[in-house]
């Protein structure tokens, strides 16, 4: 096999997303009401979501038919390239092979429009007119304003207001695709007006962009709430990403022995490595799966799986899951989608069973492998991404010691044309490395909610 890129035809795209739920020795943790302790149904949700989308969260079903109108918009991009990554192998003088699923293709540039696509459509489906959702550095807030625009749905976009001042070249894609976008926090709802009336000047965070986006639409009546990550229906959607690659490697002839991808709400790893994560699960294989996180979020590696609120202000249902406390804020890294306290439900389940293993590390060597990576392949990854580029480096380089030719399979979750400031400073050697000791980690593991958790 010589190929460079491994590529599948539009026929060839998954017509089913996979449910891994239907697969687990044990079925997940249920998510509780925070003021009963009871577990939450459907109907609770229901001011927030789609019917469709809530079902989707608690399915059992294996495997979920992707809709024609989702796969047609699907086509705009997918099936994405798995690239075997030659001159990096070379370049590294591993006898590894590695390959690479890259995500950067899509019109946002990262894996996000595979769920942001289904969710504008089951919206829409629901008669829903508007849906509003927070972003960071704007990743997601693009990728759903993509998605709304070809549905024909009003998009509103909180976005974080330090973001919203420093990078403005996504907020501007938003824009371009009809999306709204406002800073948060903003005067348009309580949330908001409560943080402004203490602090005028208030850089915003994440936490407080989901209580105004919440907010917003639990009051309105034609308007939905939209997540990037986190839960089971987005983990779904991801899937159509490992699919892909596992017919790729049947068309190479190959299968991994490892696999690696980023983790910051778990949603890119999830939808790479589940299929495979399967096969480990149901067929005994033996492939290794690696999630990656930063040590200035260290949530699997550093954290506690107890029951805790999806944000900061303390608004979500309590979600069982590996967490370091709501009201952590981790320190300022250039993966701006890392930075996120908890991790998927599905993501921590598979790590507390063992299927799974997880690893940190700092944004210095991170950006010292995707340097490596984009001088041999071309292509720039976003600085999240890079985590995954790294871990791959260090199994390629451990081959070399042992002489082993390993299969290493990673996830390119997206490109960092938005990102050139961090490798500016990186280059310039003006990256600050951050880990946090036991003790600073213990202040916000001490908040955790008592509902659910046994003392
Ligand atoms: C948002 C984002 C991530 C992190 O989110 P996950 O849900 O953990 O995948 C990783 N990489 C890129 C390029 C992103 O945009």
């Amino acid at each position: 096999m010589t190929e460079t890129k491994i590529l599948l035809s539009e026929d060839e795209m998954p017509t089913h997303w996979y449910n891994i739920q239907a697969d687990f020795p044990k079925p997940l943790p249920p998510v509780l009401h925070p003021g009963t302790g009871k577990p939450i149904g459907p109907d609770d949700l229901a001011p927030l979501f789609p019917m469709e989308l809530i079902m989707q969260e608690v399915s059992q079903e294996r495997f979920i038919e992707i809709p024609e109108e989702v796969r047609d918009v699907y086509r705009l991009w997918r099936p994405t390239p798995l690239i075997r990554a030659r001159r990096w192998e070379k370049a590294l003088g591993t006898p590894a092979k590695i390959y690479y699923k890259w995500e950067g293709v899509s019109p946002a540039g990262s894996h996000k429009p595979n769920t942001a696509v289904a969710q504008a459509y089951y919206n829409k489906r629901a008669g829903v007119r508007r849906v509003t959702t927070e972003t960071g550095a704007g990743q997601w807030g693009s990728a759903l304003s993509f998605a709304c625009n070809l549905f024909g749905i009003e998009c509103k976009v909180y976005m974080v207001r330090v973001s919203y001042d420093q990078k403005p070249y996504r907020r501007i894609m938003m824009e371009t695709w009809g999306a709204k976008c406002i800073p948060s926090p903003s005067n348009e709802t309580a949330a908001g007006r409560k943080v402004l009336a203490k602090d005028p000047n208030s850089p915003g965070s994440l936490g407080i962009a989901i209580s105004e986006a919440v907010e917003e639409a639990a009051k309105r009546e034609d308007t939905k709430y939209s997540l990037g990550s986190v839960l089971n229906h987005v983990m779904l959607h991801q899937t159509v990403i490992g699919l892909e690659a596992k017919r790729q490697f049947e068309k190479a002839g190959d299968y991994p022995d490892v696999v690696i991808g980023c983790v910051g709400g778990g949603s890119n790893f999830a939808g790479f490595a589940i299929p495979f994560v399967r096969d480990k699960m149901v067929d005994g294989n033996k492939v290794r799966v690696i999630a990656v996180e930063p040590t200035a979020c260290p949530t699997l590696t550093k954290g506690l799986y107890r029951y805790d609120f999806g944000d900061t202000a303390c608004t979500t249902p309590l979600i069982k899951m590996y967490t370091l406390g709501h009201d952590f804020i981790p320190a300022p890294i250039h993966s701006g989608g890392l930075r996120y306290h908890g991790m998927a439900p599905i993501v921590c389940h598979l790590y507390d069973l063992g299927f799974i293993e997880a690893r940190a590390y700092r944004q210095n060597p991170v950006f010292e492998a995707a340097m490596s990576f984009t001088r041999a392949e071309g292509h720039i990854p976003a600085p999240e991404t890079a985590h995954a580029i790294k871990a791959a480096m260090d199994e390629a380089l451990h081959c070399k010691e042992s002489g082993e030719a390993k299969v290493i399979a990673l996830n390119a979750s997206g490109h960092g044309h938005f990102d050139l400031t961090a490798y500016q400073k990186y280059m310039a050697g003006g990256l600050e490395d951050f880990e946090y000791s036991e003790e600073e980690l213990q202040r916000s593991l001490k908040n955790l909610p008592r509902v659910g958790n046994s003392p």
